[in-house]
Parts: structure tokens; sequence; C-alpha cells
């Protein structure tokens, strides 16, 4: 409760109204002036420190989330590198059976045939050399 100086200096209990200039104190102690104790302003400094971390920790925690998700983007992409690659892998290898089974479906007598077997060998040697690094020379020594 509001009190004006006078009463709070001798510990009065001070009824100040907007009506009357002075209250009945300071009315009957004939003091001039009645004026309200200063109330000092609440410190906000402390509140203002705070609120300058949380906003310190909500632009890392932004940034933190930026870095996740270029993170999930980076990965995402990786995933459907790989999925092309399979799938490339896979229509090749069908093709290549598709392959096989038309020269196998022309019959053995066909030389054009067997030149095209011979080629599809030295394709899969070639497929297999690529998958599993050999090294040619090794074989016959140094
Ligand atoms: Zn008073
Ligand atoms: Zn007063």
């Amino acid at each position: 409760m509001v009190a004006c100086t006078a009463c709070s200096k001798s510990r009065q209990a001070c009824r100040m109204s907007s009506l009357s200039a002075r209250c009945g104190n300071c009315y009957r102690s004939g003091i001039a002036t009645c004026v309200p104790v200063h109330i000092p302003v609440p410190d906000f400094s402390s509140i203002n420190r705070e609120i300058e971390k949380l906003s310190e920790a909500e632009e890392a925690a932004e940034s933190r989330l930026d870095a996740e998700e270029q993170a999930a983007t980076d990965a995402l992409v990786r995933t459907q590198a790989a999925r092309a690659e399979l799938q490339r892998l896979r229509k090749q290898k069908r093709l290549l059976k598709r392959k096989e089974q038309d020269i196998f479906d022309k019959g053995w007598d066909d030389a054009e045939a067997l030149e095209q077997l011979e080629q599809l060998e030295l394709f899969n040697q070639e497929m297999a050399s690529a998958t599993v690094p050999v090294h040619p020379m090794s074989q016959f020594g140094r």
C-alpha cells in the first residue's frame, strides 16, 4: 500500500486519497507536502540478461537445426544416389540375362551368336573385375 513520506517516516497507517491533497495524518499534523514515498522502479536488468542469454541459446539451437537439416538433405541425396546405382546395376543385369537368353534361343550353331556370347563373357569379366579390383600384372610376376 502506498504511504506518504511523512507517514512512512513515522510508521503511521497512511490513507492517501486522490480526493484530498493530503492524507489524514498530514492534514492533522499540518504537513504541507503529502507525497507518496518513492517506489523504486523494479530492476529489469537481470531479466534482460536472462532474455539476452535465451536469445543467444535460441540462435545456437537454430543454427544447430539448420546444420541437422542440411545433413539430412545430404543424406537424402546420397540415399537417392545409392538407390539409382542399385537400380542401374539391376537393369544392367536384367539386360545381360535377356541378351544371354536371346543368344541361347538362337542356338549354338549360329556363329554370330557364339561371337556374341564371347563378347558377353568378356563383358561379364570386365564387370567382375570392376567390382573386385585385381592387378593384371601380378599373375605374370616381375
Ligand atoms: Zn500519510
Ligand atoms: Zn501524508
